[in-house]
């Protein structure tokens, strides 16, 4: 393909695309292909010659979308949303075309320079205080990992990337039970080990760490021998949106001098609402959070805002320069690679500005909390039908429920009979985890798009297929 036909093309995934979303609606959210259904309509070898655009566009209407599950699908209330509001996809079809690769201010100030002032704009929306500086990272994963790595570099006096771990003290690290796997999987690439994570009992119905359970885990390592090096709190767990009390947990880590790490993944979105924050008290005291603008805010994925109170601990974790450490920030240019674990980065903050000027921050406000009041009317509605049970109350638009008609034996094997049958359905599309044990339906809300109409249809859907299970 020349560039001079290029445009041609870009109207037609334009106009592919704007259509996609406006009747993404009629489709089965979840893909009802069969494993092995995709791979076996791709042919065996690549072609030796080139082909039409105008064919390989039809096989991917006829083979890639039937495997789709559609993400942006306004009844997509499954794990959390990942959304793409229009402005941040038209931003992200910008960057793709300019395609920069922005590891150092000098690849592209702009984009450097974007992301700076971008990540103060999401600073400012969730009331941080401008100690807080700010990086964006491929996924939360990654930043966890940062912070991990930090964590680990911290404890053993920046000697850890020299020397290894061999012959170290066991580092200990602590969080709770309700923590995303993505924290395990940081301690595993660390280093530090599966054991030395350290899984702090909870208490209370928001289902966050114990503060004593903590102190005194760090009273029994350091007893032993052990160094802890760092607290990971959770706010907005993925199961149920578990949330620690975060200023108790940091009154606890400020006594022993560790490094803390909060994990709001998705619910940070909903901290540029002021009546949220009262879920986070003292987060200004944290050294390092993260949360997703691709997840509930609307930005295209990916996208991941983590600040830092010092990042000058992360440089130090992170850089391979000695030479740029030593003026670090000093010259006013800043080389955001050196803040991240890949060294090539994407263009991501044109999204967050596009996102941001469009629709104002008040704009992004009011889909949030219309979120979670349409959740949270269709939670009551739930509450009141016989046969089933609110297991977790809502926590922002998150709640769990389960179906316990009179009789029932099983309610495991059940629930999860219904939330299949649910998912094959197509109308809706749930997702569901365990609960002390207990196998549970989670909802929640979050598409950029979803409607009122949309989230009440759940009651329908749910119950109409919880009775007509035989
Ligand atoms: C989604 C999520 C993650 C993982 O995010 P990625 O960006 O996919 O790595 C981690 N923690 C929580 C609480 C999440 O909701």
């Amino acid at each position: 393909m020349k560039w001079n036909e290029f445009s041609e093309w870009g109207r037609r995934v334009a106009d592919w695309a704007q259509d996609y979303h406006l009747t993404v609606g009629d489709r089965p959210v979840r893909a009802r292909t069969r494993p092995g259904e995709v791979l076996n309509a791709l042919p065996q070898t690549p072609p030796e010659q080139g082909e039409e655009m105008e064919t390989i566009f039809a096989d991917f209407e006829s083979t890639v979308l039937p495997g789709i599950t559609h993400w942006q699908h306004p009844r997509f209330f499954a794990y959390f949303n990942s959304n793409a509001a229009a402005p941040s996809v038209l931003a992200e079809f910008l960057a793709s075309a300019i395609a920069p690769q922005c590891m150092l201010w000098q690849t592209s100030p702009a984009a450097t320079e974007m992301e700076t002032r971008m990540m103060d704009w999401l600073r400012q929306a969730l009331d941080l205080p401008q100690a807080f500086q700010g990086v964006i990272q491929d996924s939360a994963s990654s930043a966890t990992l940062a912070a991990v790595l930090t964590m680990r570099e911290k404890a053993l006096n920046w000697q850890g990337n020299n020397q290894g771990l061999f012959g170290q003290k066991q580092l200990r690290i602590y969080c709770s039970s309700e923590v995303h796997t993505s924290i395990d999987r940081a301690i595993w690439v660390a280093g530090i080990g599966q054991q030395n994570l350290v899984r702090v009992p909870i208490k209370g119905d928001w289902r966050g760490m114990d503060p004593a359970a903590l102190e005194t885990a760090i009273k029994q390592d350091i007893a032993a021998g052990h160094q802890p090096a760092g607290v990971i709190l959770c706010v907005g767990g993925t199961g149920t949106g578990a949330t620690d009390p975060v200023d108790q947990l940091l009154d606890v880590a400020e006594t022993y001098g560790l490094y803390t790490h909060v994990d709001a993944a998705w619910a940070g979105s909903a901290m540029i609402c002021p009546e949220y924050r009262h879920y986070w008290p003292g987060v200004e005291r944290a050294d390092s959070i993260v949360f997703n603008p691709h997840k509930w805010l609307g930005v295209q994925f990916d996208c991941s805002a983590h600040f830092l109170k010092n990042p000058d601990d992360l440089v130090q974790t992170l850089a391979i320069s000695p030479e740029y450490l030593k003026t670090h920030g000093h010259d006013g240019i800043i080389n955001y690679s050196e803040w991240s674990v890949p060294l090539g980065r994407r263009f991501r903050a044109l999204k967050i500005w596009f996102l941001i000027r469009t629709y104002g921050l008040e704009g992004l406000r009011q889909r949030l909390r219309n979120h979670v009041n349409w959740s949270s009317q269709l939670h009551e509605k739930l509450k009141l039908e016989p046969d089933f049970q609110i297991v977790t109350p809502p926590m922002w638009s998150l709640w769990t429920f389960r179906y316990t008609p009179d009789g029932a034996t099983d309610l495991d094997a059940l629930n999860l009979r219904l939330v299949n049958a649910i998912n094959d359905d197509g109308r809706i599309y749930l997702t569901q985890t365990r609960v002390d044990g207990q196998l549970v339906i989670r909802f929640q809300a979050g598409q950029f798009e979803t409607t009122e109409a949309d989230v009440m249809m759940a009651f329908e859907v749910i119950t109409d297929i919880a009775r007509n299970l035989a």
